[in-house]
């Protein structure tokens, strides 16, 4: 990790470091939203507010949590990003499925059905060129599933 988690307190799901390769500023985003969005995110220590947020298709529910061998850093290239996402992953129960079967053609079919942010057919393409490169790493680094203990939900 680059910096330690934090959630934000407007909407309370997590939010993802970002380093500005142009001025080595970093910053939090929200990892399951397009910015800029409704509001700016406000980072906070995470708490028992957080609601879980898939981080694969984005819907509510973290039920299952996946550890990767390695990080996983989105590097934007020239004039973009470096966003760290982390080494633990929450997934809904529907994705998890397809992460054990390691099936990267589901998983991607499934985010961009559920996606909460309506868009239209070049956003659709476009998230699901994202969508792809960002399944594709998470996969490369390895997800192991983690044995829970928060019951049956
Ligand atoms: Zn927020
Ligand atoms: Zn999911």
């Amino acid at each position: 990790m680059l910096m330690p988690e934090r959630m934000c307190c407007v909407c309370f799901t997590s939010l993802n470091p970002r380093l500005d390769l142009n001025t080595g500023a970093m910053s939090y985003i929200h990892p399951h939203r397009s910015e800029p969005w409704d509001h700016q995110p406000d980072p906070v220590p995470i708490d028992e507010r957080l609601i879980p947020i898939c981080d694969l298709c984005a819907q509510p529910g973290g039920a299952v949590t996946f550890h990767t061998r390695r990080t996983v850093v989105i590097d934007e290239g020239p004039g973009g990003d470096l966003r760290d996402m982390g080494d633990y992953w929450s997934a809904c129960t529907r994705c998890a499925v397809h992460i054990r079967k390691r099936s990267l053609h589901l998983l991607l079919n499934r985010a961009v059905l559920v996606w909460p942010e309506p868009l239209n057919r070049p956003g659709r393409e476009n998230l699901r060129r994202n969508l792809k490169a960002f399944h594709f790493k998470f996969f490369a680094a390895d997800p192991q599933e983690l044995s829970t203990d928060k019951g049956n939900d």
